[in-house]
């Protein structure tokens, strides 16, 4: 198995620090932080999709005008799944699966773009989304975002739990490696998506916090602009800070080792992306390695 770390859309809303932390400008900077993952006998799945392709080509047929000018969102067809799957030498035939964390039209965009590709999401979300009940909801979630997919598959939390938290486990066609970790708040079938690695296990906790230090720090520490936001968009605010704080305690939780990261902060995808590219030299050295000590006989194990 060997995971990438994507950059699937870009949102520099008004605000700059107010909304990311970081920024010295008047806008600030947000990501839509993607996984792809080469799995060694199910092809390629990807982990959320942010923007896509006709996003890009047509946003006001596929977006709500409010929110393409509240994020700023930056329609730019390099920062698609579909590129970044390209870019390394695959098709979008050879993404086989989709795992949604939840439908907002900020991570379900690039469905479409693979047509050959099982898309997997909680239950709730699913039905939320078809309901589209209310102001937010009826804007955050996009039918023509993914009125075309073939293959869904559902799921609700049950069985043997994951440090604690509910967990979906054995996804369908999806290697056991692969769970979804229901984190419902920000909306009712929200999931985050934890993957046992050969670096050790990774969340993707999605939009249970927008900003690192809302858990990489001992109390939450949120700007202002982020914060109104996640009020604004969370279903059950209550609980979204709920599941923030237990994701907090797992980022704590030194004996659990979790390196976890959300959809929207750029610094976090920075990090991961240069963790990533470090590991594979790393790894190729080993390779080349074990191949020298093979050809001595020293370790050949045949
Ligand atoms: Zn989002």
């Amino acid at each position: 198995m060997r995971v990438h770390h994507l950059n699937c859309g870009c949102m520099c809303p008004l605000g700059g620090a107010l909304m990311d932390g970081a920024s010295s400008g008047p806008t600030a900077r947000l990501a839509c932080h993607c996984l792809l993952i080469e799995t060694d006998r199910d092809g390629l799945v990807l982990v959320d999709t942010g923007f896509g392709m006709r996003d890009v080509t047509e946003p006001y047929a596929r977006l709500s005008p409010l929110f393409i000018h509240l994020n700023r969102i930056q329609f730019d067809p390099r920062d698609t799944a579909l590129h970044g799957v390209e870019a390394r030498g695959f098709s979008r035939r050879d993404v086989r699966h989709i795992v949604i964390t939840h439908l907002d039209f900020d991570h379900a965009g690039g469905i479409e773009d693979f047509p050959h590709a099982t898309v997997h999401v909680m239950g709730d979300e699913l039905r939320a989304a078809r309901r589209r009940e209310g102001f937010i909801a009826k804007r955050r979630y996009r039918p023509e975002q993914w009125d075309e997919v073939m293959e869904w598959r559902t799921y609700r939390a049950g069985g043997e739990r994951w440090f604690g938290f509910e967990a979906v486990r054995d996804l369908d066609g999806l290697p056991p490696e692969i769970l979804m970790i229901p984190l419902p708040g920000h909306t009712w079938g929200h999931a985050g998506v934890a993957v046992d690695t050969p670096d050790g296990w990774l969340l993707n906790a999605a939009d249970t916090y927008f900003v690192r230090h809302e858990v990489d720090r001992p109390e939450r520490e949120c700007p202002p602009g982020a914060r109104a936001y996640q009020r604004m968009m969370a279903m059950d605010h209550e609980l979204h800070l709920h599941n923030q704080d237990r994701v907090r305690d797992l980022a704590h939780d030194e004996g659990a080792g979790v390196r976890i990261f959300c959809s929207h902060d750029p610094i976090e995808l920075e990090a991961l992306q240069r963790l990533s590219a470090s590991d594979a030299r790393s790894r190729n050295a080993g390779t080349r390695a074990g191949q020298w000590r093979g050809e001595t006989g020293a370790h050949a194990t045949g």
